[in-house]
């Protein structure tokens, strides 16, 4: 048997830093959405009880490290499955961009055996199952647009954004989001007004949507990486409505209203940066 997943891509609206917890983790609030640009998942259903994983990727380990692997076997313990599986993803998100790839690849794969096996769990029992994963799984078992509290695995739904056109642009550099975290220094950060673009979702207002989205890593990311904050005044200066660095980066997201515009933009990114893509929201309530 083979069953197929799509492991979309998410953007932040927003990402700010509370405050760091005895646990080691930041305390966080971030909006996230979904976009068009996605993994392809395949499970195949195998003889024994193994878990193998492979991805067309050379930064992806096909490993007990892949988080499409981990979810695997937290799925068969969860739930006292004997079965094996193979699973191949066919990367198409960059990695270690901020676009919560290997997140997404792992909750795939947890819808996946979920019905692959037959097994009935909800979507809530996956995405607490997930949480045990990463932070962004839970997010990525629902895909749609949500705030993430706690380390961003508490989930509530919000409003769809207005429909528009995103542009993404990566430099040819990987951030590790562990790392990023280590160094920031809470007095120094921004902090994005989360109910405000609430609201604007709530609103569908695509202007003070624009106006508001931010995120609190910039500071930490542009310090280490200059080459994402050039990227980010490009695209303002190219005329983007709003614009914010996804995750821990180095991906720049921009919004823009208009495909024209999307392609302009487009257009004068290519060449100076590495992966430059033209996206649009997946939820579309
Ligand atoms: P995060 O903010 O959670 O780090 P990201 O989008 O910035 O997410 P990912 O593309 O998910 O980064 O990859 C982060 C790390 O996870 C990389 O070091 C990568 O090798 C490892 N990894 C493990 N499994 C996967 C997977 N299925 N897809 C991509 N990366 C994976």
């Amino acid at each position: 048997m083979v069953l197929f997943e799509r492991a979309p891509a998410k953007i932040n609206l927003s990402l700010d830093v509370l405050g760091k917890r005895d646990d080691g983790y930041h305390e966080v609030e971030m909006i996230m959405t979904a976009v068009d640009l996605a993994d392809r998942v395949e499970l195949y259903s195998v003889y024994g009880d193994m878990i193998e994983v492979s991805a067309d990727n050379q930064y992806v380990p096909n490993d007990e490290r892949n988080l499409a692997y981990k979810a695997a076997l937290a799925f068969k313990n969860k739930y006292q499955i004997n079965y094996g599986v193979r699973i191949e993803i066919e990367k198409n998100i960059p990695v270690s961009a901020g676009l919560g790839g290997g997140s997404s690849d792992a909750a795939a794969v947890l819808r996946g055996l979920n019905r692959m096996w037959s097994v009935g769990a909800s979507l809530e029992e996956l995405a607490e199952l997930g949480a045990g994963i990463g932070s962004d799984v839970p997010f990525c078992i629902y895909s749609t647009t949500a705030l993430g509290t706690g380390h961003g695995e508490k989930i509530r739904e919000l409003a769809a954004p207005p429909p528009c056109f995103v542009i993404l642009a990566k430099p040819n550099i990987g951030i590790s989001t562990r790392s990023i975290f280590q160094k920031i220094n809470i007095e120094e950060i921004m902090h994005p007004d989360t109910n405000e673009i609430i609201r604007a979702l709530e609103e569908k207002n695509f202007s003070n949507l624009c106006a508001n989205i931010g995120n609190a890593l910039e500071t930490v990311t542009f310090s280490l990486c200059p080459n994402v904050q050039h990227i980010k005044e490009r695209m303002v200066q190219a005329g983007a409505s709003g614009v914010l660095m996804s995750g821990s980066g180095p991906t720049v997201a921009g919004l823009v209203e208009h495909y024209s515009k999307a392609k302009r933009i487009y257009n004068g990114l290519r060449g100076f940066c590495d992966e430059v893509y033209i996206v649009q929201l997946l939820d579309r309530r």
